[in-house]
């Protein structure tokens, strides 16, 4: 019934996270009731997307036409602590927090067991080269999401970090497991993440 461009398209809200078959639908179906003006604007700045998007070498971040991110790039920035989050979002939620001053490194995602995330494994590869050849970091905050799902990530992270001659903080209990960083309150997250 439906044309073959159609089940495409709807095929690609399919994959995004957190989005099933019929909410994909429904996106899809309201995507082509928007006015063309919509349309061609939201296709124009995902190309834009595309064509420049980067990512930091330092931390993984997304950036746009550049190597560096303005975290990584600010002078007033201590090099010497190391914020390690599992998602871009959860480095957001800590700057919202305005209290964290040191730098970060974003992994992408979480090791899941049935989930093959090659961005993931490429990225805990160059987490431990950074901590080779980046001899000014001193101390690691950990704060990836305090969940089931995220302790095989956790483990491989403190596997890595221990090698080197660095203090670890963040791993405070009393924060309930299931903790996604996005969702703890501020002041708790604060504690937890010892800031
Ligand atoms: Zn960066």
């Amino acid at each position: 019934m439906l044309p073959p461009l159609f089940k495409k398209i709807i095929q690609f809200f399919d994959n995004f996270p957190e989005i099933g078959p019929r909410q994909a639908w429904r996106l899809f179906f309201w995507f082509v009731k928007q006015d063309k003006k919509f349309k061609e604007t939201f296709l124009e700045s995902l190309k834009a997307l595309i064509e420049n998007l980067n990512f930091c070498k330092y931390c993984n971040f997304p950036i746009i036409n550049d190597e560096i991110c303005e975290i990584c790039k600010d002078p007033k920035r201590n090099k010497s602590t190391l914020c390690i989050v599992a998602r871009e979002t959860d480095l957001i939620t800590i700057e919202n927090l305005k209290k964290y001053r040191g730098v970060y490194y974003v992994i992408g995602g979480l090791l899941l067991p049935f989930e093959e995330k090659e961005y993931v494994k490429e990225n805990l590869i160059k987490l431990k080269k950074r901590f080779e050849e980046d001899k000014n970091i001193k101390e690691v905050i950990l704060a990836l999401p305090f969940t089931k799902e995220a302790e095989p990530l956790k483990k491989e992270v403190i596997k890595i970090v221990e090698k080197f001659n660095v203090k670890i903080r963040g791993l405070k209990k009393g924060i309930p497991t299931g903790g996604e960083i996005e969702f703890i309150d501020p002041e708790t997250l604060k504690e937890a993440l010892e800031l």
